[in-house]
């Protein structure tokens, strides 16, 4: 088979807090050779740098809510009109809502594209709460504590989760069993895109980094 007939890989990858979807998410955007754009990262590093956009956004970071659609949709905009993104990209946590999905469909829409598949990972409540606990205690997110955290998967349940019934209904959804070592869950999610025609390149019919 050829690789990934189709010749484009855009990709959403969404999944709860603690999912994983970070670490799975640059592993396939790395076996596709497309950019990983990850907006909670991009907004850490506003903060960090102590940008204006950073300044806009840090109380709503630390708070765990979600940054203005506007504002999250345009930076993704500006982001995906760079050239490393003409042919594919795997964004991460975007979009988190209706607004966002619809902001995303129109502007592919007006660039003649479309989603090739979004990958579901899923991971049960308790085990995400585990996960990020241990992230908190290693990394020292200032968003990762007890409180902030209960705000986030809440606002992942209540307005993220849902949006996987409109991709449901373009049948793009691919759910993958998000509970297993590292690998284990990187074949799954390489295995599900290969079942969709959708295979890296150089991966000899398996996207796993060797
Ligand atoms: P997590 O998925 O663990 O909450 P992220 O790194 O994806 O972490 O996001 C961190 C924070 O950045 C979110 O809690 C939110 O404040 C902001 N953020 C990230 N992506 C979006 C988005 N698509 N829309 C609005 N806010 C966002």
């Amino acid at each position: 088979m050829t690789a990934n007939p189709t010749g484009s890989a855009r990709f959403l990858i969404v999944g709860p807090q603690g999912s994983g979807k970070g670490t799975q998410g640059v592993l396939v955007a790395e076996a596709f050779g497309v950019p990983q754009v990850a907006t909670g990262d991009i907004f850490r590093a506003n903060v960090s740098g102590g940008t204006e956009l950073g300044k806009r956004v840090q109380a709503i970071i630390e708070a765990g809510d979600l940054v203005p659609d506007a504002l999250t949709s345009e930076l993704v905009r500006d982001r995906l009109a760079q050239p490393d993104a003409a042919a594919g990209f795997l964004l991460d946590g975007y979009p988190r809502n209706r607004g966002q999905v619809d902001d995303l469909a129109e502007f592919l829409g007006g660039r003649g594209e479309g989603l090739d598949a979004v990958i579901e990972l899923e991971v049960p409540r308790e085990e995400s709460i585990t996960r990020l606990h241990d992230r908190a205690v290693k990394q020292g997110r200032t968003d990762d504590t007890e409180e902030v955290i209960a705000n986030r998967l809440a606002i992942y349940e209540r307005e993220t989760a849902p949006i996987l019934d409109v991709y449901r209904a373009q049948d793009l959804v691919l759910a993958i069993d998000g509970v297993g070592t590292l690998d284990q869950v990187t074949q799954r999610i390489f295995d599900a895109l290969a079942s969709r025609g959708l295979i890296a390149q150089g991966s000899g019919g398996n996207g796993a980094a060797a």
